[in-house]
């Protein structure tokens, strides 16, 4: 590439890493990268790029216009560990130094303590440290008033010599990591209008699982924002799978409180029979939905319906594996990544659920549930409301 004064213009390129793919066997590995590329090439074609892509061993190159926007949208597609915008130049150490110098003169600023740090995927020429060294005495030279500090620096700089050509690069920005989305089939998420269901289903996308999911409206029995909220919470995680649709199947199940009320159902067991209708109503979908599991934000102790006794009795209720994966965050835990992944609402409305007795069962018993489940006539009733299922699709943070 030429500039407008002649003079060569350094070629940006944007470098991914990826981390646990490593781990696996070849034939599993470069499956895995395929999808990878898969959905990076996805994320940015939704944004509009057209770029080159390049896999060598261990990186994925891609080549396009703004390469700060693209490592922006990379740095959010799950099996990314880290991102790079890099100058690309000759696997040469010159050709390193002069590229690192001009980087350095842009962003290190004297007094400022910096180092070098080099690596070199082959064995020839200088070593890792030596080209460091070489590098780092040649930006000393060049910008008066600097120091070098190996241990606690304020600027790290980094090159490398790979197979494929030299990197020069300033920053690294973290990626969420885990698995390929799609790479490992399919879940059933149960959506709520709360904190914690939309941090699990963004824990199992981060686990490579594509995630369906299903939202209990409850009608007037739920507050007045929980199904926009829900719905809401749906739109925000579609941006963590970007050019994939997401779907939510919206069930409408206010007549299973109605008849909850018109039996007199023991009130303290309401909580435990609720969330087994759930559990039943997603176990069904599951088959329709070609879903391998059941995922809830369910987490020990947190209501009265999550204690141990509790979750042992609701799980009964489906013979579908409930995958829990907050079961043992803390509340703060799981708002930290509510808020880090933006799913977070800080002005949530009326999210109350009318049906809550004032002392629900902390220990409701197989045989009390049965019992009323059996009043209830509950497979018809789930017959009757999975009948009447809506759906609602999010793509790329719109609803559609
Ligand atoms: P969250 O746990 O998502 O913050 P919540 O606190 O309103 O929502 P809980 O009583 O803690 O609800 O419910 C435990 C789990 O049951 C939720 O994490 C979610 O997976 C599921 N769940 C609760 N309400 C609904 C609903 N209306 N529709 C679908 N799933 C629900
Ligand atoms: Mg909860």
């Amino acid at each position: 590439m030429v500039g407008d004064q002649g003079r060569p213009v350094p070629e940006k390129v944007v470098m991914i890493r990826y981390g646990e793919l490593f781990l696996k066997s070849d034939p599993v590995k470069y499956h895995f990268i395929g999808i990878l590329l898969r959905n990076i090439r996805q994320a940015l074609g939704a944004a509009g790029h057209s770029c080159r892509f390049e896999s060598p061993r261990g990186r994925i190159f891609i080549y396009g216009e703004k390469p700060d926007e693209i490592a922006g949208i990379v740095s959010r597609v799950f099996g990314v560990v880290g991102v790079s915008v890099c100058t690309r130049v000759a696997a040469d150490p010159d050709a390193l130094r002069d590229a690192a110098v001009l980087l350095a003169a842009e962003h290190l600023h004297p007094p400022c303590r910096f180092a070098v740090r080099g690596k070199r995927q082959s064995k020839t020429g200088m070593n890792s440290q030596q080209l460091g060294e070489y590098v780092g005495s040649a930006i000393y030279d060049a910008i008066p008033g600097l120091s070098v500090d190996l241990s606690h620096p304020e600027y790290e700089l980094f090159v490398e010599v790979r197979d494929c050509g030299g990197l020069v690069y300033d920053s690294r920005i973290p990626g969420p990591g885990g698995l390929p989305w799609g790479s490992q089939g399919k879940v059933l998420c149960l959506l709520s209008s709360g904190i914690d269901s939309p941090v699990a289903s963004w824990l199992a996308m981060k686990r490579g699982c594509e995630v369906s999911h299903l939202h209990m409206d409850g009608g007037r029995w739920a507050g007045g924002d929980v199904k926009t909220t829900a719905i809401e919470n749906l739109r925000r995680l579609s941006l963590w799978c970007p050019g994939s649709e997401m779907q939510m199947i919206v069930a409408d199940t206010e007549p299973f409180y109605d008849r909850m009320q018109e039996l007199r159902i023991p009130p303290r067991l309401r909580c435990v029979l609720c969330k087994r209708f759930m559990l039943r109503a997603a176990g069904r979908l599951c088959g329709r939905e070609d879903a391998q599991a059941i995922l809830t934000g369910e987490n020990i102790g947190q209501v009265a319906s999550q204690t141990l006794a509790n979750l042992a009795v609701i799980s009964d209720a489906t013979t579908v594996p409930v995958l829990r994966p907050l079961i043992t965050y803390d509340k703060e835990e799981t708002i930290t990544l509510a808020r880090k992944i933006g799913t977070f609402m800080d002005k949530p409305g009326d999210l109350a659920c009318r049906a809550v007795p004032r002392m629900p069962a902390t220990a409701a018993t197989q045989d009390a549930v049965k019992e009323s489940e059996e009043k209830l006539a509950i497979d018809e009733l789930l017959d009757e409301v999975l009948a009447r299922v809506q759906y609602v699709t999010a793509q790329n943070g719109k609803i559609t």
